[in-house]
């Protein structure tokens, strides 16, 4: 069977399409979402998602996050005496998704889909590809989040032409992407973000309020103060998406303190973020050259889009009434799921065609007249970015000075005004008839393909010389015997076995929270633990069981009632 997985920063999770639906793939833990976080051990053995992130707490430089956005560049993470890039990072990930889906399913998977975001350039999609090949996943294909999240909204299962934007708003980014269904083909229109905006800095408002209203300043508090605090004014925030008030409690200073916040009051605080949803929204709207009138919905993605505040805004900016009611952790994967049955040829579901976009914009270097003394350089784009790949365009260009025997023409990767600001990918030369400045046209034509290749052709008007240049976008593309050698690399890192990890993620657990505890509560997580460790030791598997779910009760009570550090 072919997976479904969204590779997120924060989390990830596989989904299956089954029984004409997609079906979120619980992990080892039993639990939909696995943290994307690594960590080796002192022994070298190789943490996953939640026990890694467990482990992390007490031993932060022996574990590794957010490497996602590190994906398709040199960056090592050093964790305790391993060495291990983002695509290794990702693929144990992957792998541990694969070995759950495999237990789930009672059959070998070897296939998957994977999103990556509509802005992901050709090195960070390539480089998730390898990843999945490292996990011993053959990647039947890379999906942007976006359409993924629009496949499970059922666009274009009707068989409807509609022309939707979809808005995710996770932790730390704000991503915008226009997309259409006509006639079976979904293409992504426009893609546009803000990669500073997210749901954290609404959490960052909550606190400030908070400090505001007590006359305090961050620069008072210490680095764990304001770490519950953190933890304090985000559950404050979820909660405003069930109710219209709620409270921040917690211990500064020595002293307890509790402030009852209104969502009104929270959401008028919040008006500067909510201007800079804008803004990329309209942009989005002017790359795809479509005004508001020509969408025919909105879908809401990313966990932070549950706060009514923004729902409400984005229906009074468009006037049109968001679509929210796929749970927004997990919608990627189950649309990740629903194209892995389309590639499946499942009879439950119909393909629907994918296209991409070129991420980038692609042009020459042009000199223009201006019939002054100074002539000057300027950027021609010939492939903008966001047109629908594949694509050719052609645009003419003239001889620039009188005699002139040669052009040069250098390709150009980027989106800035000035030539030499963008990234030089190839050039190429040809002759051209000596004459004066202007009589000679070129053509230039270039040809993007879905594989990231870039042919550019070049062609004399006047005499028929043509010459043409290849440029594959991959230089960091691994050859099949490198890509054999790092999966070597990684069947040698040890992971613990899949039954046991409950086990080890309970007594992470514990340990950290015997750290943050105080007086009896830290007397009652050691005596927990000792009992689970010596069931551990001489009980049935039954008896460990209950001991750990026993131990799991007691540390649940704890974090809920705060008396604790919560992370
Ligand atoms: P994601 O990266 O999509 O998982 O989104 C993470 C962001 O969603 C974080 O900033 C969370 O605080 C935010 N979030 C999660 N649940 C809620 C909720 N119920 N209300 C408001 N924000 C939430």
């Amino acid at each position: 069977m072919i997976i479904g997985i969204d590779l997120g920063t924060t989390n990830s999770l596989a989904a299956c399409f089954r029984n004409g639906k997609a079906e979120l793939i619980p992990n080892r833990l039993n639990q939909k979402l696995t943290p994307s976080v690594v960590a080796v051990d002192e022994q070298g053995q190789i943490l996953i998602g939640e026990t890694a992130r467990e482990y992390g707490y007490l031993h932060p430089q022996a574990m590794a996050r957010l490497f996602k956005r590190t994906m398709g560049t040199d960056r090592i993470y050093h964790l305790n005496d391993t060495e291990l890039s983002s695509e290794e990072l990702s693929a144990l990930i992957l792998r541990s998704l694969k070995e759950d889906a495999e237990t789930y399913l009672g059959e070998k998977v070897e296939e998957a889909v994977i999103s990556v975001p509509a802005y992901f350039n050709d090195h960070q999609r390539k480089a998730t590809k390898q990843a999945g090949e490292m996990a011993g996943l053959k990647v039947n294909r890379i999906i942007n989040e976006p359409t993924a999240s629009a496949l499970a909204y059922g666009v274009g299962e009707m068989g409807d032409s509609e022309c939707c934007m979809v808005l995710d708003l996770g932790g730390g980014t704000f991503d915008v992407t226009i997309l259409e269904y006509y006639h079976n083909i979904m293409e992504v229109y426009a893609v546009a973000g803000d990669n500073q905006l997210g749901g954290e800095d609404f959490t960052m408002t909550l606190m400030e309020m908070f400090l505001q209203r007590n006359g305090l300043d961050e620069s008072d508090l210490s680095l764990r103060e304001l770490g519950d605090l953190y933890k304090a004014a985000e559950q404050c925030k979820c909660s405003f998406s069930s109710q219209s008030s709620a409270f921040i409690s917690v211990m500064l200073q020595g002293r307890p303190i509790s402030e009852e916040f209104t969502l009104d009051e929270f959401a008028e605080n919040c008006i500067p973020l909510m201007d800079r949803l804008r803004k990329p929204i309209e942009k989005s709207l002017r790359d795809a050259k479509i005004t508001l009138f020509d969408l025919s919905r909105i879908i809401l993605v990313g966990g932070a889009t549950r706060l009514p505040t923004i729902r409400s805004y984005v229906q009074e900016m468009t006037g049109i009434f968001p679509d929210y009611y796929v749970d927004p952790d997990t919608s990627v994967a189950q649309g990740a799921a629903i194209a892995a049955a389309m590639k499946e040829r499942n009879e439950d579901i119909e393909e629907i065609i994918l296209t991409d976009v070129c991420p980038f914009t692609l042009g020459t270097e042009v000199i223009s007249d201006s019939g002054r003394f100074d002539e000057e350089l300027r950027y021609l784009p010939i492939i903008e970015r966001n047109t629908v790949i594949p694509v050719s365009r052609t645009e003419r260009v003239y001889t620039a000075h009188d005699n002139q025997k040669e052009v040069t023409v250098r390709i150009l990767q980027g989106e800035s005004r000035l030539p030499r600001a963008n990234l030089l990918i190839g050039w190429l030369n040809l002759e051209v008839p000596v004459g004066p400045k202007g009589q000679e046209a070129i053509d230039i034509t270039y040809t993007y393909d879905v594989n990231s290749l870039l042919e550019v052709r070049a062609k004399v008007v006047s005499t028929g010389l043509e010459k043409s240049v290849v440029i594959q976008n991959d230089e960091n593309k691994l050859s099949d015997e490198e890509v054999k050698e790092r999966l070597e690399k990684l069947s040698y890192l040890r992971q613990n076995p899949r039954e046991e990890e409950a086990n080890m993620y309970a007594i992470f657990r514990a340990n950290r929270l015997y750290e943050s505890a105080e007086g009896s509560d830290r007397q009652r997580i050691e005596k927990e633990m000792a009992d689970f460790e010596r069931v551990m030791d001489q009980g049935t598997r039954l008896q460990v069981e209950k001991q750990r779910q026993q131990l799991m009760q007691v540390l649940d009570e704890l974090e809920n009632q705060g008396n604790v550090l919560l992370s």
